[in-house]
């Protein structure tokens, strides 16, 4: 197996010749797909403002360039407007592999092109991976665990996922995506690292992305009523965007490959996350139930002992102090939109 991807062998010393700040740590060329998305450009921040190199490729579907503007003209940012489907050829270090829609809305939208993009996408990136030595890492989902028939959820458990259902684009592209990672890692060598992502909400989440943190805290700057789904029973474990993202450069630059759980342990239904919203945006803020959509898992929480073990995570923002760090973003950018309708 080669392990040249983590020493870099595509980092030059620096465009000026000088060795970056941060101890003289080779400069990587990092791959982020999916970086003009949510997650990814908090991704991308991180790794420029630690001194990388970082090459964007996203096809804008969920993605917007507003999550990145305030890196163009960095010498060492990059972006490329390409579909994952297809194949690339570049040559960097690192992959940080994410495009992929998220939210449940965006993913159902066209569930053939959602799986191509798990499957074609990945098997470009870690095509990608293995020509060039790079380490690879997927973003993969507490989806693969389904409606799960053990709770907390660990990384030894096997799902109860739906195969032939309407998040099955979703969850079992993902599935299919864990193997494909397993099986270059074990017949070509190629360093893999696997994150199990659990629910996570912060700045630059799309308004109208149909997820539950972004529907209630629209829903109460717009002085809306908060939509809960099905009897509002159901649990999510909410984490904060930060804490996801020093867990995925703390996998990447560690020796496991994993699976790893990341997410945070505390666990709500959404009854009690709207109480949390309207405790942090509007006391008078109101519910109204609407039917629930298919195959929702009726509980999730993951069990992040061997992240804690392994990779010296943990997150560390609770929901109660987290949520206000997404509410400044949201008013700015409805705010926007209303005046961008003339209102
Ligand atoms: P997002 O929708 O904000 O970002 C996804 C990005 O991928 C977007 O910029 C989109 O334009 C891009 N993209 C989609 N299809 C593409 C394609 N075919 N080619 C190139 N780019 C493409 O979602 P996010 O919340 O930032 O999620 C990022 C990753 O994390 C996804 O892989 C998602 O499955 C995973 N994940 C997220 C969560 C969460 O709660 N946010 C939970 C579990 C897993
Ligand atoms: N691939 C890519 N960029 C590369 C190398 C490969 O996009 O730098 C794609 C390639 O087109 C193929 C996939 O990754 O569709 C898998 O590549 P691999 O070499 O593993 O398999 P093969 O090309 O033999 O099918
Ligand atoms: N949900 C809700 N109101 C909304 C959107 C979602 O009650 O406006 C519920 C949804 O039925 C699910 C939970 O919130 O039980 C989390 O949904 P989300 O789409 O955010 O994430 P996922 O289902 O992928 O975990």
């Amino acid at each position: 197996s080669s392990n040249r991807g983590s020493q870099g062998i595509f980092q030059r010393r620096s465009v000026s010749g000088r060795v970056p700040a941060d101890l003289g740590r080779r400069r990587l060329r990092i791959v982020v797909t999916g970086g003009a998305g949510f997650v990814g450009s908090h991704l991308v921040d991180k790794l420029i403002a630690r001194g990388d190199e970082v090459i964007v490729i996203d096809n804008f579907f969920t993605g917007r360039k507003d999550n990145l503007v305030h890196l163009f003209g960095n010498p060492r940012f990059e972006l490329i407007r390409h579909d994952v489907v297809e194949p690339i050829l570049l040559e960097v270090d690192q992959i940080y592999h994410l495009a992929c829609p998220a939210s449940p809305v965006h993913y159902k939208y066209n569930p053939v092109k959602t799986y191509k993009t798990n499957v074609m996408g990945t098997l470009n990136m870690l095509g990608l991976a293995k020509r060039v030595g790079a380490r690879f890492l997927l973003t993969s989902t507490s989806e693969v665990y389904g409606d799960p028939l053990e709770h907390p959820q660990k990384e030894t458990y096997w799902g109860n996922v739906n195969p032939i259902g309407e998040r099955s684009c979703y969850d079992e592209g993902k599935r299919t995506a864990e193997t494909l990672t397993m099986d270059y890692h074990r017949g070509a060598g190629v360093e893999v690292r696997i994150a199990r992502i659990f629910n996570t909400y912060g700045p630059r989440m799309c308004l109208d992305d149909g997820r539950v943190v972004s529907n209630f805290v629209a829903q109460a700057i717009r002085k809306q009523p908060m939509t809960v789904y099905g009897d509002g029973k159901q649990t999510r474990s909410f984490q904060y965007v930060s804490d996801l993202v020093d867990g995925l450069v703390a996998l990447m630059g560690g020796e496991h490959v994993g699976p790893f759980n990341l997410g945070n342990p505390g666990e709500f239904t959404m009854l009690e996350l709207a109480e949390v919203v309207k405790t942090v945006i509007d006391p008078s803020a109101s519910i109204e139930f609407r039917p629930n959509t298919a195959d929702d898992p009726h509980k999730r929480k993951p069990d992040i002992g061997r992240a804690k073990e392994l990779l010296n995570w943990e997150p560390k923002i609770s929901l109660k102090d987290g949520l206000p760090l997404m509410v400044s973003d949201f008013r700015n950018r409805i705010l926007n939109e209303d005046e961008g309708k003339g209102l």
